[in-house]
């Protein structure tokens, strides 16, 4: 199976490049973590695909291009610490771990959460996943260098902007008035304050209250 790196190059080239994503550090991680590897068995020919797929637990990872995306407007430099919110397979967490960034991510479902933690153990990427909902009793303190939530948000959560370093960086899918949700993106200068853009329209699985053991009905 060394042939995924074609494929691999093939999605960088015709799904993330030509939609203009210019980060090289972006594109190079993209090109270089087995995303087939972070699905079931079933469903690892379709890892290249232009497309979200299903993990289980009524969860999916996200497309190749809103994670390079995301990542891109996130910007992690190396050894910056990152938290992510929504681990999912561990796909997203992958690529940020490749890029250099010190990861820690949240995810609320236990049986996602211990299957994404033994995935990245095994394939060699050193990042902290925590059952967790993100909720106070359950968070990591940070400060942090960068905030990414993989899960559509119906509105911003303080705790992601006051748990930001000087000069950090939030990324988050938030719902929209006119439907659907748009991603984002929240600058915290040195001086404390915050420039906020907004960039493209997505559509993810929503962010939810409470820890699960597993997912309903998944
Ligand atoms: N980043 C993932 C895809 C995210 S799917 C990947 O690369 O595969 C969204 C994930 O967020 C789901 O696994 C869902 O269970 C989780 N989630 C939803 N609300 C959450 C919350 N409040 N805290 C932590 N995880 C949450």
């Amino acid at each position: 199976m060394t042939q995924w790196r074609s494929l691999a190059e093939r999605m960088v080239r015709e799904q993330i490049k030509a939609r203009g994503v210019r980060s090289e550090a972006v594109l190079e991680a993209m090109g270089s973590v087995p995303r087939h590897l972070f699905l079931d068995e079933a469903l690892r020919e379709s890892a290249w695909i232009d497309s979200p797929l299903p993990i289980g637990e009524d969860q999916t990872i996200s497309q190749p291009y809103m994670v390079a995306r995301m990542t891109e407007l996130l910007s992690p430099a190396r050894g910056e610490s990152v938290l992510e919110i929504g681990t999912g397979s561990g796909y997203q967490a992958a690529v940020l771990s490749a890029m250099g960034a010190k990861v820690t991510s949240l995810e609320r479902i236990a049986s996602l959460a211990d299957r994404a933690r033994k995935r990245l153990d095994g394939l060699g990427f050193d990042v902290r996943v925590i059952w967790s909902d993100g909720s106070p009793e359950n968070r990591p303190g940070g400060p942090f260098d960068g905030v990414i939530v993989t899960a559509a948000a119906p509105e911003l959560d303080e705790w992601w902007s006051e748990v930001l370093f000087p000069g950090g960086r939030l990324v988050v899918p938030l719902s929209v008035v006119s439907g659907g949700q748009r991603i984002f993106l929240r600058k915290k200068t040195a001086a404390g304050e915050y420039e906020d853009t907004w960039h493209d329209y997505c559509r993810f699985v929503p962010l939810l209250k409470g820890r699960m053991e597993k997912g309903s009905g998944g």
